[in-house]
């Protein structure tokens, strides 16, 4: 933002684009949902304690995904739990974010070969902006997850919401897209199930 000092001799106004003042506003704001799935949220809950105080950044946890627009997918993310992370993201107002904490989450993590239980990585169910490395990652990797999700709504722009563009996308799509993209999901796990070393007959359901 500018703050043109010169013209009024005090700071008392501010020229800046919409845009600018909604991502500020936006960034500083970040309200993470408060939940965790496994050794990752451990980690997580470090960086959310006094002595890494992710209070400073203006990220507070929420006890609602109503009220989060962050999600932290924080762990193992199980097929069992995958259509429930999925909904916790399908409850969440837009914009939403989502920060993959962990190897597990990015890619299955250690039961990527043999964990026949384990998604391959939770941007098979829900779509990710920011992965963060590690297993588990430190407090100061998630807080560096943070500062890049900060960056990447620095460069958003309300004319290009991405919001209306699901929407639309929906619209074009006939009123079957989002059964089609959960039939695509549920063929991404099949395809982790025959991978892994035993059989999964659990899936997201398609109504
Ligand atoms: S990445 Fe490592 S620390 Fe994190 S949930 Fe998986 S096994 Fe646990």
């Amino acid at each position: 933002m500018n703050i043109p000092q010169d013209k009024t001799g005090e700071g008392g106004v501010i020229i800046t684009k919409l845009d600018d003042l909604l991502n500020w506003a936006r960034l500083t704001s970040l309200f993470p949902m408060g939940f965790g799935l496994a050794c990752c949220a451990i980690e997580m809950m470090g960086a959310y304690a006094s002595g890494y105080d992710l209070d400073r950044f203006g990220i507070i946890p929420r006890a609602s995904p109503r009220q989060s627009d962050v999600m932290i997918v924080a762990g193992t993310v199980t097929f069992k739990m995958a259509d429930r992370v999925r909904r916790l993201y399908e409850q969440m107002p837009e914009p939403r974010y989502v920060i993959s904490m962990g190897s597990c989450s990015n890619c299955g993590g250690p039961y990527w070969e043999h964990g026949y239980h384990v998604v391959k990585g939770v941007d098979r169910i829900i779509p990710v902006d920011v992965y963060v490395p590690g297993c588990p990652p430190r407090p100061e990797a998630l807080i560096g997850g943070f500062l890049r999700l900060q960056e990447i709504i620095r460069q958003e722009t309300i004319r290009e919401p991405r919001a209306v563009q699901q929407i639309m996308a929906r619209r074009t799509n006939n009123t079957g897209a989002k059964k089609e993209e959960t039939r695509a999901t549920n063929e991404a796990l099949a395809v982790d199930n025959q991978a892994g070393s035993g059989t999964n007959d659990q899936q997201i359901p398609t109504a």
